[in-house]
């Protein structure tokens, strides 16, 4: 991974990607540290059980204005990310994650540190273009183990 590429976090699998986290049964994403690049034996096991992007989470190049996301020429789910952390404490007050893409990220990029203490909880729709979503939100009073 070039130390220049900025990549979107929660993209499908296709060519040029990158597997950064394992979703675990609870929804929440264990981060696996160095990414791994999605080599063509991974990706054609992965489609043939259907759905990868619900057993891990991807990154690959912003597709930026073909994205429902892209809005007002920035991705707005690093935003939403942002806003949800600071409305909740219980964000606030988790660790962020032992993260590998931390400097390629886009929404740590754009939005900042804060926006890493939500991204265990965010699932992706991307093959179907769709929404990416708050998965597991915090229980309240329970503190989270950084993933
Ligand atoms: S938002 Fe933070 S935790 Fe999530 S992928 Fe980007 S750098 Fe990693």
């Amino acid at each position: 991974m070039s130390n220049k590429k900025v990549l979107c976090p929660a993209s499908e699998l296709g060519r040029d990607t990158w597997i950064i986290g394992a979703i675990q049964a609870d929804g929440v994403v264990r981060f696996i540290g160095k990414p791994v690049p999605a080599i063509a034996e991974f990706r054609t096991q992965a489609n043939k059980r259907g759905q990868p992007e619900q057993y891990f989470r991807f990154a690959s190049a912003c597709r930026r204005h073909d994205c429902d996301k892209w809005k007002e020429g920035a991705c707005s789910v690093a935003g939403a990310l942002r806003r949800t952390v600071q409305a909740n404490p219980r964000l606030k007050e988790q660790e962020a994650p032992a993260c590998g893409m931390r400097e390629h990220c886009l929404w740590e990029r754009s939005c900042g540190p804060l926006v890493c203490r939500a991204c265990r909880y965010v699932g992706s729709d991307a093959r179907q273009r769709k929404t990416v979503h708050f998965c597991a939100p915090p229980a309240p009073g329970r503190k989270e183990r950084a993933a």
